[in-house]
Parts: structure tokens; C-alpha cells; sequence
């Protein structure tokens, strides 16, 4: 039997590439005819353009949650199935947000690099505990992060797209959230509903005060506008593990103190990217056995 053709349609990790190697045979660049399933990480790009070119396309596994990339209407028009790795991530992600938030209040890369350079007298930071945190997107990610966070939060509140039975405070959007937490702290998908959603009048309502958390996706800031506040004081610092033309991180964040960044490193755990890694496998699998598949997208 001829190893069905895969196309590779965005990087991804060498181990998981030598797995579907096994298994496949591997294009990349312009498709070829006969590809009947794509493979790509959380931020690929499948536009209706590409989709035509595949007309013997029969799956579409993602390494990774966000499918913002991804013309699913057209998808499902079709018929194509979209599957994720959805859950194994969660806890890696979460853990990622509160260390950026710790590391933001208490100058831990800034003064990692001060000590590195043979410093030793360091600026104040801030108290990171007692602040009023407010998750936007509620979601598996956000709940594992309010539950982290709970614990030592003044308080906790929370966007997502329709109310939780939950024991934070709800706000309805993302202004009043803003307005009301002082660390900000994004876990909801891109896309076009949340593109630009953290804007100059958003920052200003977080207030110079505030902290500014992403780690969910770049699109969801205007970068402009986040660097104008840092720059101006606006708001007071940001932990940031996406940006918005990755990997390119603006010049003007890199030379900031108050702000840490983070290369997209959010499920870049051995342990994540493995049950990522068998996820993907055992969807693939799955579908050219003939059976059910594990993880598609709803
Ligand atoms: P999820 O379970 O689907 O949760 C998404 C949450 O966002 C839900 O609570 C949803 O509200 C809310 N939401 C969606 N659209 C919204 C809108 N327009 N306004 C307000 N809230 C909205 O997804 P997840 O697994 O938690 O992942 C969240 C995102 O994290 C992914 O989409 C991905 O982009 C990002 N991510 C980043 C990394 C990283 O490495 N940094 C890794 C994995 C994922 P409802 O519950 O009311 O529908």
C-alpha cells in the first residue's frame, strides 16, 4: 500500500515530523495532487485559496489549540475534518501565564540580567498578590489559570462569551474587565471577533497600574497602541508570550524593563509536546483506519 500524502503546511517539531515521516510521505511548499491529509502547528495558515488546491483532501490535524488560520466554514462545507490537541496543553499554558505575572510584579528577567551583568542593586518591584486579576476567555486555559490564580488574587474576575458556573465575577466585556482588574490577563481564541480587542482605550481603562498578560494570541493587542502605553506609563508593565508578527517582537518591548517576553513557549514543555505529538498520531490514524477520531474540533 502507497504511504498516503501529507502535506506539512507550517514548522513543526522535528520529532513529530520524523513520526509522520514513518507514516507518510511528507510534502511541503506547493501541494502536489493526491494529498489527503495537512499537518500544521497552532498559527498555519489554510485559506480557501490553498483548500482549492486540495481537492483530495480528506483531514486537517493541528499541533496546537488556536485554528484562527484555518478556513474551517470552507472545511466543513466540504466536509473535512479539523482536529486539535486540545486539554494535554492546558495546565503547561496556565503555569506559563502566572509566571509571567510573577515575573512581571517582581522584575525577575530584569533583574536575572542586572545580577548576569554584575549588578546587585536593584529597582523596587510590586506586590504580586491582592491584585485583582481579570481573565478574558474562560475557556480550558482560563480556568486552569483563575484556579492557579484564585488562591492569591484579590480578586478574580472573568470575560468569556456567556456566563460560568463559577465562583468569579462575571463582566460582561472586556472594557468594564479592564476597568476593574489590575492585572489583564488574555486567554480567548484570535480571529476576527477579538482581533485588535486590547486597544489604546482598553490599556487606558487597565491604567498605569496595570499589567497586561498574553498568552493567547498576538492578534488580540494592537501592538502600537501596547507600546505607546508602556512607553508613556499608560500601564504600568506586560508579560507577553505572543505578538503579532511572530517572530518578529517589536525593537521598542525588547529595550523595555518593565515588560518580559516569552518566544510563543507556551505548551513548550517535554510533556506537552509528547501527548501533543501522539494526539496528533492517533488522530491521523484514526481516520485512515476508519475509526472515530479523537479530538475534532465541535
Ligand atoms: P477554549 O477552551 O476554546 O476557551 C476559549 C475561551 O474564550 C472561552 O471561554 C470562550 O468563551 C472565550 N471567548 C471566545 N471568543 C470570545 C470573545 N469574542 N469574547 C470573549 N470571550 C471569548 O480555548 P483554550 O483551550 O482555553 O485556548 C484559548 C486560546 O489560547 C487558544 O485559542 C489559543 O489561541 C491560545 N493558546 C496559546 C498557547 C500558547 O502557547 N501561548 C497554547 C495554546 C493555546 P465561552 O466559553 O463563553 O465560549
Amino acid at each position: 500500500m502507497p504511504r498516503p500524502d501529507l502535506l506539512l503546511i507550517s514548522n513543526v517539531p522535528a520529532p513529530l515530523r520524523a513520526a509522520l515521516a514513518e507514516r507518510f510521505t511528507l510534502h511541503e511548499g506547493a501541494p502536489v495532487p493526491g494529498i489527503r491529509a495537512v499537518v500544521g502547528g497552532g498559527m498555519a495558515k489554510l485559506d480557501t485559496a490553498l483548500l482549492e488546491q486540495l481537492p483530495d483532501l480528506e483531514i486537517v490535524a493541528i499541533h496546537g489549540i488556536g485554528h484562527d488560520g484555518i478556513d474551517t466554514a470552507a472545511l466543513r462545507a466540504r466536509g473535512i475534518p479539523l482536529t486539535l490537541t486540545p486539554d494535554v496543553l492546558t495546565e503547561d499554558v496556565a503555569d506559563l501565564a502566572i509566571a509571567l505575572m510573577l515575573a512581571v510584579h517582581r522584575r525577575i528577567a530584569a533583574n536575572d540580567a542586572l545580577v548576569r551583568a554584575g549588578g546587585w542593586s536593584a529597582p523596587l518591584g510590586r506586590r504580586a498578590s491582592g491584585r485583582r486579576i481579570g481573565i478574558f476567555g474562560l475557556g480550558r486555559i482560563g480556568h486552569a489559570i483563575a484556579l492557579r490564580a484564585a488562591p492569591f488574587a484579590g480578586e478574580l474576575l472573568y470575560t468569556a462569551r456567556s456566563e460560568k458556573a463559577v465562583p468569579w465575577r462575571f463582566v460582561p466585556d472586556i472594557a468594564a474587565l479592564a476597568e476593574t482588574s489590575d492585572v489583564l490577563v488574555l486567554a480567548a481564541p484570535g480571529g476576527s471577533d477579538t482581533q485588535n480587542i486590547v486597544d489604546a482605550e482598553i490599556l487606558d481603562r487597565l491604567g498605569p497600574d496595570g499589567v497586561l498578560v498574553n498568552i493567547a494570541r498576538g492578534s488580540l493587542v494592537d501592538e502600537d497602541a501596547l507600546v505607546a502605553a508602556l512607553a508613556e506609563g499608560r500601564i504600568a508593565g506586560a508579560g507577553l508570550d505572543v505578538f503579532a508578527h511572530e517572530p518578529q517582537v517589536p525593537e521598542a518591548l525588547k529595550a523595555m524593563n518593565q515588560v518580559v517576553l516569552a518566544p510563543h513557549q507556551g505548551s513548550a514543555t517535554e510533556e506537552s509536546r509528547t501527548e501533543m505529538r501522539n494526539l496528533v498520531l492517533a488522530n491521523l490514524d484514526a481516520h485512515f483506519a476508519g475509526k472515530p477520531l479523537l479530538t475534532p474540533l465541535g
